[in-house]
């Protein structure tokens, strides 16, 4: 029924209706209520939230962000590590993260979920709710939670709660360039109002273009506020839906049951149409499922931090287990597996063009403009036996519906695009290069003996 197009005011109404009924008829069994304090360990945390992890009654600013990341990381140096993307802003600010693991400093090829909040930086929840569930997993992993540790031990978390910092310090929408960061991603880009002077013109989008081409994001989540939908791709109605419709839909609609009963599931184009936004280009860029998550006080309830933040962390921590529990589970990526050297640094590495939608260019054609996508991550392998298990997304990328010759909608194929792995010294030397595919669900082990050979002779 998602598919179905009709007039779009009509039709967004029809879906909420029967989506809410569909969400009703599945009995969902809500989380444990608090009474039930012996949850048996292994399960997610349970019961009410009276306050949030850090005990804020108020929105953070800046610096109290910054000081709170910063404190994390101090006081939990094997958890938590810091993060600062390559862009400044257009005023020169930095924006910061964390990554939070079970050692998190070493580069062990964990699966890896990235979460970010304020592309919009009026949209103050969206900071706040990743901020405490970054808290709330580094407590918990602290005190020795036996849920927590365990995610923590198969998984990786990438935190940036504020991406949009010049939006948030003056609490608009847009960049200080008065760009919606939203719809400047590059692919299917068109030149709206406030998608930006091109593809990809803002520091602030492109800091999100590096974070998940270099590392293996095989879940990408980006807050927003005010509306109850976990969305996914594909943006447009006309393209049709995307090849991994399936998965988007169990995973949106895991998440949307724990937020709440009003939370729809759906893709981003029947809640309404748009361009250039953050999931499409993450999705057929990388294949890891990416997820914008609105979330809001039921209707008729009045919007205050107690509503928008501490009622709503309640939820949004289970939606977020659920995507954590998504990320370390292997049939939902992919594994390279094998020996190679200790001390030898692995890298895998693909580069393919991406395109915006067709629109007049300066020259007086209409025609897409073509952009650069380089996938990179490395490894460090670390054990004396020289064993890696490396967590990755599958070689096989979607076949994108905006194409050099247009729009191409209702694309089915992969395109067969394996991993170029090296194996290196830590000084970047390349000892062995070989191609790998591997597909979703897949562990495809590879032979690096020629790597283990060259690795013992003396350089030159
Ligand atoms: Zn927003």
């Amino acid at each position: 029924m998602w598919f179905t197009k009709s007039g779009r005011g009509v039709w967004r109404g029809a879906v909420s209706a029967s989506a809410a009924a569909c969400l009703a008829v599945t009995g969902f069994a809500a989380p444990a209520s608090a009474s039930s304090g012996t949850a048996p360990a292994g399960s997610p945390p349970s019961g009410q939230v009276t306050q949030l992890p850090s005990g804020n009654t108020t929105y953070r600013t800046l610096d109290d962000y910054e000081r709170d990341m910063q404190t994390l990381v101090r006081e939990h140096p094997k958890l938590v590590k810091p993060l600062t993307l390559p862009y400044p802003t257009s005023t020169g600010r930095l924006v910061r993260g964390i990554e939070i693991s079970r050692d998190v400093r070493a580069n062990d090829g964990k699966p890896v979920f990235v979460t970010v909040g304020m592309h919009h930086g009026n949209e103050w929840p969206s900071g706040e709710l990743v901020m405490e569930y970054a808290t709330d997993l580094v407590q918990r992993a602290a005190r020795g939670d036996r849920y927590v540790s365990s995610l923590l031990n198969r998984a990786r978390l990438v935190v940036v709660p504020i991406v949009n910092v010049d939006g948030f310090t003056r609490n608009r929408r847009q960049t200080d360039t008065n760009v919606d960061m939203n719809r400047n991603y590059g692919f299917g880009w068109l030149p709206i109002s406030t998608g930006g002077a091109a593809p990809w013109s803002e520091p602030e989008t492109r800091n999100i273009e590096w974070l998940l081409s270099t590392r293996q994001a095989t879940t990408f989540v980006t807050q927003h506020t005010c509306i109850q939908v976990v969305l996914y791709p594909p943006l447009q109605l006309e393209v049709g839906p995307t090849q991994d419709v399936a998965r988007f839909e169990d995973l949106a609609t895991r998440m949307a049951r724990r937020y709440g009963p009003n939370y729809i599931p759906r893709d981003s184009a029947h809640d309404y149409e748009t361009t250039g936004e953050a999931i499409d280009w993450a999705y057929f860029a990388t294949r890891g499922l990416a997820f914008t998550a609105e979330t809001c006080p039921d209707s008729g309830v009045e919007r205050t931090f107690q509503t928008q933040v501490v009622d709503a962390y309640a939820e949004h921590r289970l939606a977020m287990f659920e995507a954590l529990e998504a990320t370390a589970d292997p049939d939902q990526h992919a594994v390279i597996e094998g020996r190679a050297p200790k001390g030898a640094v692995l890298r895998i590495a693909k580069s393919f063009n991406m395109y915006t939608q067709p629109y007049p260019q300066s020259d007086g054609t209409t025609r897409p403009t073509a952009f650069g996508t380089t996938l990179t991550s490395d490894l460090n392998v670390s054990r004396s036996n020289g064993k890696f298990s490396w967590a990755v997304n599958p070689s096989y990328r979607p076949v994108p519906p905006y194409q050099a010759n247009g729009v191409q909608p209702n694309q089915t194929g992969f395109y067969r695009e394996p991993w170029i792995l090296t194996c290196e010294r830590p000084d970047g030397t390349v000892l062995q290069r070989t191609a790998v595919n591997v597909n979703l669900g897949q562990k495809v082990k590879v032979d690096l003996r020629q790597c283990e050979r060259n690795f013992r002779k003396k350089s030159h």
